[in-house]
């Protein structure tokens, strides 16, 4: 039998080229799954979760009500600026509304419940979000506040409950951070994709991405009726009953395309 005798340093270069042959391979196969187009557009987030990202449309940063009219009639709102950053509700004198109409989009926004307590169940410091103007992420003082569960806070109003109940107390500031998605319809006004809603409630998930059943209805079933790929945002004055002085800061919104 006759002795081949190969040379150790052969072997090892022989070794290291196959080794690197394999590793250009997998190298070439990994990059059949990279995408580099489109490039994500820079955004600078705020310095906290309540600062607008440079992207974002401010609706209300304190000082003045520029961005919003009185749902009723378009006129000037009459909530009050507080002075400290904040708006209050003016009990009866209407919802305000965007002059600017959304679709899809994220909202943040923060609320206070009045620290004096006054009222019980939907009359303790009831308002609401309505998202084009028609479909209401509540608002209301569900601390320590027994109501039906489809109406406290963070519930899609008679429509879903929400997962948790992550309130504050009265007199805290609290937060929402939405991502809506409008409803889309055929020209006959038939639905082809319901809207949808995911909330955040001071950071705690409380609705996941749910299918929002059609146009709040305090008595009876909600249902769709057609409507613009954009509406304004609303924000409720419960008026009338109960202590709902809400107070609201740091309303600010991102289109989404
Ligand atoms: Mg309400």
């Amino acid at each position: 039998m006759k002795n081949y005798f190969v040379p150790a340093f052969l072997l090892l270069t022989t070794a290291s080229f196959a080794q690197r042959v394999n590793q250009d391979s997998l190298v070439n196969e990994s990059k059949k799954t990279e995408v580099w187009q489109p490039v994500p557009k820079p955004v600078t987030p705020g310095a906290t979760a309540s600062e607008a990202p440079s992207d974002a449309i401010v609706l209300f940063n304190g000082t003045n009500l520029d961005s919003w009219v009185k749902e009723s009639d378009n006129k000037a709102p009459g909530w009050k600026l507080d002075g400290d950053g904040a708006m209050t509700v003016v009990k009866g004198s209407g919802n305000l509304k965007t002059k600017q109409a959304f679709g899809n989009c994220q909202l943040h926004i923060e609320w206070r419940e009045p620290s004096a307590i006054a009222g019980s169940s939907q009359s303790r410091g009831n308002s609401g979000i309505f998202f084009m103007g028609k479909y209401e992420l509540q608002v209301l003082d569900s601390y320590n506040n027994p109501t039906y569960v489809n109406g406290q806070a963070g519930s899609i109003y008679k429509q879903h409950i929400p997962l948790v109940n992550a309130s504050r107390k009265p007199g805290e500031w609290q937060s929402y951070d939405v991502i809506f998605t409008a409803p889309s319809f055929d020209a006959a006004g038939k639905v082809l994709s319901p809207a949808r809603i995911t909330v955040l409630h001071n950071g705690v998930l409380v609705q996941n991405n749910v299918a929002i059943k059609g146009s709040t209805q305090w008595i009876g079933q909600p249902s769709y009726e057609k409507h613009g790929d954009k509406e304004p945002i609303v924000l409720q004055d419960h008026g009338k009953d109960g202590g709902n002085p809400m107070s609201y800061r740091n309303i600010w919104v991102r289109e989404l395309n």
